[in-house]
This record gives C-alpha cells, sequence and structure tokens, in this order.
C-alpha cells in the first residue's frame, strides 16, 4: 500500500519543486541557488536530484520537498502534504485537517516511512542474507508484504539518514 508521502515524491522532483520558488543552476550534480531562509549573496543552497533532498550550507537548513514547503510557505506537515499533493496531482488517501496542527500525522508518516525504509533495505542488496533465511523458513513473499517485514542494516545512522527531513 503506498503512502501519500511516497506517491506525491516520485512524481514530483525536487529540482522542479524548489526551483518554483528559488532560481536554481546546475552546478555538478547539484542545483544551486541562492537560500530563500537566509540572505546571501553567493549560493550556497544546494538541490541534489538524485537524492531528492536539499541543504543549505549557509544557515544548516536542509530536507525534502516537504520541509522545503513547510518552511517556504509557513505551513504544517498537513498543509504542506496537501500543497504538494495538489501540485502532483494525488488524491490523499485519508483525511488530513489543514491547520489542525497534527503531530500523530507526522508520527504516522514518520513510522510508515521507517516500515517502508527496512522493507526497501529487504529487498535491496543488503537484505539478500535475511531474505534466504526467510525463504529457509517458508515464509513467503505474501507473508513478507503482509506482515511488513524489513531489515534492519548494521550502520545505526541508516534510518536517521533517511529520516532526517522529519525532524522537527
Ligand atoms: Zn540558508
Amino acid at each position: 500500500m503506498p503512502n501519500d508521502v511516497d506517491q506525491i515524491k516520485s512524481r514530483l522532483d525536487v529540482v522542479d519543486v524548489i526551483g518554483e520558488y528559488v532560481s536554481l543552476k546546475q552546478s555538478g550534480q547539484n542545483w544551486k541557488g541562492l537560500c530563500p531562509f537566509h540572505g546571501e549573496k553567493t549560493p550556497s543552497f544546494m538541490v541534489h536530484r538524485e537524492k531528492q533532498i536539499w541543504h543549505c550550507f549557509g544557515c544548516g537548513l536542509g530536507g525534502d520537498i516537504f520541509e522545503f514547503i513547510e518552511k517556504f510557505e509557513n505551513v504544517d506537515f498537513p498543509e504542506a502534504l496537501e500543497i504538494l499533493a495538489r501540485k502532483a496531482g494525488v488524491e490523499l488517501s485519508r483525511e488530513v485537517q489543514p491547520g489542525a496542527s497534527n503531530k500523530r500525522t507526522r508520527l504516522f508518516q514518520l513510522l510508515s516511512e521507517a516500515v517502508n525504509f527496512y522493507q526497501e533495505q529487504l529487498k535491496s542488496d543488503p537484505g539478500s542474507s535475511a531474505r534466504q533465511y526467510l525463504a529457509s523458513r517458508g515464509v513467503t513473499a505474501e507473508s513478507i508484504s503482509s506482515f511488513a517485514l524489513g531489515y534492519a542494516p548494521a550502520e545505526w545512522d541508516k534510518l536517521v539518514t533517511r529520516v532526517l527531513v522529519w525532524r522537527n
């Protein structure tokens, strides 16, 4: 069951979204421009298309498209979700009340992001031994997906760097 956030992310590109607000120039793998969050004359605001994140080396802010919209439009997560859903042409699957500052919604999003992350890990290279183990125990692909089984890689900071963008 793909969640709204994933669906929106798969349809929008960080460079296009931010490019609507900030004039960006390509520079190697990055796109850069003047940071909209602090005054500067030399661009230190970077947008990374491959990772779909942005970061400002001047003021230290960064995140994904949701964090950008939250900060730029000065809205909370549910509103940013609505704005981006509209841009992406995604119909939100659950009731999100704009303005009802919603820690709960954010927490659920965070957890679902974490679940997705561990599931992806199980499907990718680092999870191959775990996959073999599950297969040897007769756990089917169907059970793996219905019980949302995942694999936690050895690196302690993997999830943190992945969900960095969700920090408050
Ligand atoms: Zn900045």
